[in-house]
């Protein structure tokens, strides 16, 4: 892979810290957690007092103001390790941002030490059983009742919507038709609220990562959790997307890094009686294109999380990013399983391959799947001549 120029010599340390946290704390657990499909409390309390969770938030607030190349270096090492549960930017960089962008100071101060501690986990809620790409049309309501805000409906797939201790809920504003411009409100539900009821979604991709059914039913919440200005909430949405995107991108780059360089060498080691598989042109060729799109995509994450740290990245980029980066993961997990035959399917081996894959497919929907973020970008364009 091409030699990498956006790291600071204070990241190569810190990228030592994250390792061996990792390492101790994390990694010799993960089995268990995909087993149980979910990951404990305790982790992020540990994440937390190891320094690893919202680095990037102001010290004001509890965090550390580190660059954001340091969220970048956690979730490569998370990526390359196949901790797929334990997604530290989702806290950080996902859930976050919504807090330090748009909470008033109040808001602030009740929430973002907590997430930076791990004491609070925190969520987004988007999707809905019948609105997943298109978050516009949405159905799960926001209704104003004596100052309070009553909030009704289903939020579908939520990461750690089981664990999380509070909610940034997305809800159309009610009164308006569906088929009227959609007037998105986003309101903080914290966990022990009345009117809300979790229930966790079994699933076969990222085992380990708790990924939760909302129901809200008739759920009041106080007039100041309303979190920015009312009816902005779709501009708000698309616009954290970037992040989330990058952030996706980023995760998926390094796992095809990873698994890319794992499936080299065990063609290089996998004989046959003229040579090893990496000898037979067919193969060399397929690993050639894949190498090669996979040197192409980190160069372009790379300026992608140069221009988001320097002047905010754009979406048409950030979305390019992620369909590149999880198309390329997928392509690796799919050659990965086959040329290691049998191999590939059974077996210690065989269980992590096809896991790889299974998750590299819920790569290609989250945040996005690949054919709205073709839409996305294709779309920008014809806007743009
Ligand atoms: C593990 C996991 C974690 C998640 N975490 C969260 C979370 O924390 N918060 C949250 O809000 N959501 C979350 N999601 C939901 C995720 O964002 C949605 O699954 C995703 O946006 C796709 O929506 P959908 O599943 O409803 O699929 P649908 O919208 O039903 O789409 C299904 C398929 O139809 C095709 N399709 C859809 N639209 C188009 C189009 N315009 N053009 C062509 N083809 C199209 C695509 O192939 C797509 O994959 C999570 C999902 C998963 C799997």
């Amino acid at each position: 892979m091409i030699r990498r120029n956006l790291f600071s010599q204070a990241d190569d340390r810190f990228r030592l810290h994250v390792a061996d946290f990792l390492d101790s704390e994390i990694a010799p657990y993960h089995r268990d957690w995909e087993m149980q499909g979910w990951i404990p409390r305790n982790a992020w309390l540990k994440a937390g007092a190891a320094g690893l969770l919202c680095r990037t938030a102001p010290r004001s607030h509890g965090g550390l103001d580190a660059p954001f190349t340091e969220s970048v270096v956690i979730t490569e090492e998370l990526a390359k390790r196949r901790l797929s549960g334990f997604l530290i930017f989702l806290q950080s960089d996902i859930v976050a941002p919504y807090f330090l962008k748009l909470a008033t100071e109040i808001q602030k101060q009740d929430y973002v030490p907590d997430l930076c501690s791990g004491a609070k986990l925190g969520a987004i809620a988007m999707t809905e059983p019948q609105s997943g790409s298109e978050v516009a049309h949405m159905k799960t309501s926001v209704t104003r009742a004596d100052g309070d805000f009553v909030i009704n409906g289903e939020k579908k797939h939520i990461s750690n919507g089981f664990l999380a201790d509070v909610i940034v809920v997305a809800a159309r504003n009610a009164g308006l038709a569906l088929n009227q411009a959609p007037q998105l409100s986003l309101l903080i539900v914290d966990a022990n609220t009345q009117g809300l009821s979790r229930a966790r979604i079994p699933k076969a991709g990222m085992r380990a990562l708790d990924t939760s059914t909302l129901i809200f039913d008739e759920c009041h919440v106080g007039g100041e959790k309303l979190l920015g200005a009312e009816g902005r909430g779709l501009f708000y949405l698309l616009t954290f997307l970037g992040l989330e995107r990058l952030m996706l991108a980023i995760y998926a780059q390094a796992s095809a890094v990873t698994i890319l360089q794992e499936l080299i060498s065990f063609c290089g080691r996998r004989k046959t009686s003229t040579g090893s598989l990496v000898d037979y042109q067919v193969n060399y060729c397929r690993l050639a294109d894949l190498y090669g799109e996979c040197t192409v995509n980190q160069a372009y994450i790379d300026a992608c999380i140069i221009e988001h740290a320097h002047c905010g990245l754009d979406p048409r980029a950030a979305s390019l990013a992620k369909l590149r980066a999880t198309e390329t993961l997928k392509s690796i997990c799919a050659l990965s399983v086959q040329l290691r035959g049998a191999q590939g399917v059974s077996g210690v081996s065989g269980e992590r391959c096809t896991q790889d894959l299974l998750d590299s497919s819920v790569q290609s929907i989250w945040g996005g799947a690949s054919e709205v973020l073709r839409d996305v970008i294709g779309r920008s364009l014809a806007n743009s001549v």
